[in-house]
């Protein structure tokens, strides 16, 4: 039979597109995805071909269930297991190796979280390839965007990893969508108990309020709060706007707040709707975690104070005087 060089052009894209399969790995906690998955199966379909998504824990069904509605996604593997218990390295890392063994992905994706950041350069010393660290953007299969230099320079790097180990920043990609219907697969991977180390247990803040990495409005304090006890009117304000709060690391240090509300380059990363900075300067650490929120607001009593060139609306006022009169404005609204 000959073929036309159209039909053969045809093939070896089909061939290509098939050669591309990527695995995002879900974060969650055995009851509920974690919604930086989503935005990691977006980065994903922008790398192109297959989608397949993992979901492993001690009693995961339901969140594989959750999974399975991500428009995308074409499969959902999930492996149960008591070993999987508080999600140790230890243990995930053979697992994963495993699978990847087995189905030889060509992309390995996880969101760029505390468990993330844990996992997956572990696995890439396994698989004995360089790990693609916070991607901010993806430009071909091969060829992602991310920040260095806490955030001051751009880089495009192309890799030439046979698989590419990635770890996403989820505020830089928008959440994939909801409706699909995906096909689910129980793995039989064997899962062994790490011997080097025991998951005892874990203590969680709780908090009513909004998580701060997904929250659609924040409202931060820095040094200028002076102390703990007048983040009290940064409460009362985010309250009204339905907002989390959050901290520059001087506020941290000072032990003005928990350090988990830290938000900058050894913080969290946050992009909501709208970000209030509240007696904080801008250095660009704290600039690093922030700058990509859609509508930025400052008030800062120093007129030169650099978080204004980064400031959307730019309030020079005592902090004291400013956040409670914003407050009162929305209580009589
Ligand atoms: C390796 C490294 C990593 C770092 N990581 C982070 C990070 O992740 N996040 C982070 O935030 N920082 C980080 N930092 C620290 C960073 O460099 C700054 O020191 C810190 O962000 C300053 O916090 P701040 O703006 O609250 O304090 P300051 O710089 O002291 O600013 C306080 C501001 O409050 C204003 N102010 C004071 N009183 C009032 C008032 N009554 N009304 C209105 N305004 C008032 C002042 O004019 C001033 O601008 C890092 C530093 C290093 C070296």
């Amino acid at each position: 039979m000959i073929i036309g060089a159209r039909q053969t052009f045809a093939r070896s894209l089909g061939l290509l597109k098939r050669l591309k399969s990527t695995l995002v790995i879900a974060e969650h906690n055995n009851e509920k995805l974690t919604p930086c998955t989503l935005n990691a199966v977006t980065a994903a379909s922008k790398i192109g071909g297959d989608i397949s998504c993992l979901v492993y824990g001690t009693n995961c069904s339901k969140v594989a269930e959750e999974v399975s509605k991500i428009k995308g996604v074409s499969k959902v593997l999930v492996a149960e297991s008591e070993a999987f218990k508080g999600f140790l390295p230890e243990t995930v890392t053979p697992f994963l190796e495993a699978t990847q063994k087995q189905f030889k992905f060509t992309h390995i994706l996880a969101p760029a979280t505390a468990t993330g950041k844990n996992i997956l350069p572990r696995l890439a010393a396994k698989l004995d390839v360089s790990p693609i660290s916070e991607i901010t953007g993806v430009q071909d299969e091969s060829t992602f965007v991310r920040t260095i230099y806490a955030g001051n320079a751009i880089q495009t790097l192309k890799s030439s990893e046979s698989v590419k180990i990635i770890t996403v920043r989820g505020t830089s990609f928008e959440a994939a969508a909801l409706g699909g219907s995906a096909a689910s697969e129980k793995l039989s991977i064997p899962v062994e108990k790490s011997s080097t180390s025991e998951f005892l247990g874990q203590e969680l803040s709780k908090s009513d309020r909004p998580e701060l990495t997904s929250a659609k409005a924040v409202v931060s304090g820095g040094r200028g709060m002076k102390n703990g006890e007048n983040f009290k009117i940064l409460y009362e304000l985010a309250d009204k706007l339905n907002a989390a709060v959050g901290a520059s690391r001087a506020a941290v240090d000072a032990g003005f707040v928990a350090n988990d509300l830290q938000v900058g380059q050894t913080g969290k990363i946050v992009a909501p709707e709208l970000y209030i900075a509240v007696g904080i300067s801008g250095a660009i650490q704290h600039l690093a975690g922030m700058k990509d929120s859609k509508v930025i607001v400052a008030i800062n009593k120093d007129p030169e104070a650099p978080i204004f060139q980064v400031a959307d609306y730019g309030l020079v006022e005592d902090l004291f005087k400013a956040v409670p009169a914003m407050t009162l404005l929305l209580t009589k609204k």
